[in-house]
């Protein structure tokens, strides 16, 4: 069966079984268990067959970014057991289209788009959808997400809405020049989620975390990240035609 991997294949498996190392060593440093953390392999610009590789090798969990690049793979992937989550912005008048193909929807930023979510998911055959609320941790102008001053305010207004149900948060930080910065706007990020599960809120369960993507997974993980999001690091640079 090896024998008939192809060289991209085998690199992949390699890549993966790298990160599934340091993110044990992290869960070890950390003193968490490996099962407190979700490894997503992302797979935007990834073709399909080498998505199919790391399912095949027991990844659970995929992200996507763009509605359409999604919905033109998903139907030769291996998904038997898999959660699909929508990780990239996501415009209003594409909602309808990918509510009933995903489990979750990572980025949920502003009342319009928890209301259109939650109206779309309600005539889905599940009625309601997971999502994750993004926060602009580091305050950049050029990045989605809402700022950590206005969390509590969007996710009482959206409370209301039966068609999600809020899981966690999300965050993208800015790019980190040292350690110390980046264990710094993690633990903010961490800090905000714990101050956050304080608060009840009505149609959630403030149970995720998802922050830590190829370059810093480790130290999102050492700050309490719940779920890491891995492309790169995974399958490689990524090759936008
Ligand atoms: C592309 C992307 C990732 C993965 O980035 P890598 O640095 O390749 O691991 C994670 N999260 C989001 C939201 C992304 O768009």
């Amino acid at each position: 069966m090896t024998a008939s991997l192809s060289a991209d294949e085998q690199r992949v498996l390699d890549n993966l079984q790298r990160v599934e190392e340091r993110l044990r060593t992290a869960c070890m440093a950390a003193g968490r268990r490996r099962d407190e953390v979700t490894l997503m392999a992302v797979t935007k610009t990834v073709p399909p067959e080498l998505i199919n590789t790391v399912l095949d090798a027991g990844v659970t969990c995929i992200g996507e970014n763009r509605v359409q690049e999604y919905l033109s793979k998903c139907d030769v992937l291996h998904l038997e057991g898999v959660e699909r989550h929508l990780i990239g912005h996501l415009q209003t008048n594409k909602v309808r289209r990918i509510v009933g193909e995903v489990d979750m929807i990572q980025s949920v930023d502003s009342v319009h788009l928890a209301k259109a979510i939650s109206d779309a998911a309600k005539m889905t055959k599940r009625g309601v959808i997971d999502v994750l609320v993004e926060v602009n941790i580091g305050g950049e102008e050029s990045k989605s997400g809402v700022s950590p001053e206005s969390l509590t305010e969007l996710l009482d207004k959206i409370a209301a809405f039966d068609g999600i149900r809020v899981r966690g948060l999300m965050t993208i930080p800015p790019i980190f020049h040292t350690e110390f910065e980046k264990r710094a706007i993690f633990y903010k990020m961490h800090k905000l989620f714990i101050d956050i599960q304080g608060k009840k809120v009505d149609n959630g369960t403030m149970e995720l975390l998802s922050m830590g993507m190829s370059s810093d997974f480790a130290e999102a993980v050492l700050e309490g990240s719940t779920l890491v999001r891995v492309g790169s690091a995974i399958f490689g640079e990524r090759q936008y035609k």
